[in-house]
C-alpha cells in the first residue's frame, strides 16, 4: 500500500473516532420528548418519561383495565363488569393511556414515527407477561382496520405492535382472521348507544381460520371497549373455544 493510501486510511479511522466521541459527549435523546440525555445509549428516555412508560401493577379492573384513582388499590372489578361481564377471557394491558405511552402510541400511529415501535412492542409483551392473556393461544389476531383506513395509514398499527407475539406464545398470527366489512372509523359524535349499534355486525371472523382455536386478540388502544366486544363475539361465533385480549393502552373513564 502506498505511504499515502496509508495516511489517508489513518486520517480516516482517526477522524471516525473523533466523530464517536463526539457523539458520546453531546449525548443522545430522549426518544419520547426529545430532551437531551447525556452519556445515554441510544431508545433510552429520560427520567420523567421513564416512569410516564411503567406498567400499571394495581388499582384497575382485571376485565376491562379500567384504572382506579390509584395505583395502590386492589384489583378488582368495576361496577359494569360486576353486573355484565366481558366476553374475553382473560385481560391484560401494559398500562393507561396517558403521559409519555400516549405520546409515543400517538407518535406511531398517527405520524408513522416507527422509531417507537420496538419500546412499543416490548411493553405489550411486558403486558402479557403481567397479566399471561393469550398463555397457550394457538393463534394471535390483530383488530383489523378497514380496507380504506389501511390504504390511508399505509400500516395497521396493532398488527406491527403485536408481530413478536406468536412466537414469544408459540402460536401464528393470523392477520386475516377478522376483517371490517364496514367502514365505521369515524364514531366520533356518535353516543355509546350509537356506537355500538354501528359496530354491530361490521367485523367478520373466518370460520377456516379460527375454529376450535384459542385465540389472543391485540389491539393498541382501548377506550370504549366496543371494538374488543365485537371482534371477540364474532370470533366466538365463528367457532374460537376461547378468547383473551390483550391492548397497550387503556384509555382511563371510558
Ligand atoms: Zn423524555
Ligand atoms: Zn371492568
Amino acid at each position: 500500500m502506498s505511504p499515502g493510501r496509508d495516511i489517508a486510511q489513518r486520517l480516516w479511522r482517526g477522524s471516525g473516532r473523533i466523530l464517536r466521541g463526539a457523539l458520546r459527549q453531546a449525548g443522545t435523546r430522549c426518544m419520547v420528548c426529545g430532551r437531551a440525555l447525556r452519556g445515554a445509549l441510544p431508545d433510552a428516555c429520560c427520567p420523567d418519561c421513564a416512569r410516564g412508560l411503567r406498567p400499571r401493577f394495581g388499582g384497575y379492573c382485571p376485565l376491562c383495565g379500567e384504572p382506579y384513582a390509584s395505583q395502590d388499590e386492589p384489583v378488582s372489578l368495576c361496577g359494569p363488569c360486576r353486573l355484565g361481564g366481558k366476553p374475553w377471557g382473560c385481560f391484560g394491558m401494559y398500562a393507561e393511556y396517558s403521559g409519555a405511552l400516549r405520546g409515543a402510541i400517538v407518535a406511531f400511529k398517527y405520524r408513522a414515527d416507527f422509531g417507537y415501535l420496538r419500546l412499543l412492542r416490548s411493553c405489550l409483551l411486558r403486558g402479557q407477561e403481567l397479566h399471561g392473556s393469550g398463555t397457550g393461544c394457538g393463534i394471535v389476531v390483530p383488530v383489523p382496520l378497514h380496507s380504506r383506513r389501511l390504504r390511508q395509514r399505509g400500516f395497521n398499527q396493532s398488527l406491527e405492535l403485536c408481530r413478536p407475539l406468536p412466537s414469544r406464545l408459540g402460536a401464528e398470527l393470523r392477520p386475516r382472521a377478522l376483517s371490517r366489512l364496514r367502514d365505521t372509523a369515524s364514531q366520533s359524535g356518535l353516543d355509546r348507544t350509537q356506537r355500538r349499534r354501528n359496530m354491530r355486525g361490521s367485523i367478520r371472523a373466518d370460520p377456516a381460520l379460527v375454529r376450535s382455536r384459542k385465540v389472543l386478540l391485540v389491539d393498541d388502544v382501548y377506550t370504549t371497549g366496543i371494538t374488543a366486544k365485537v371482534c371477540t363475539s364474532a370470533l366466538l361465533r365463528a367457532g374460537a373455544s376461547r378468547v383473551d385480549l390483550l391492548v397497550l393502552a387503556r384509555v382511563p373513564g371510558s
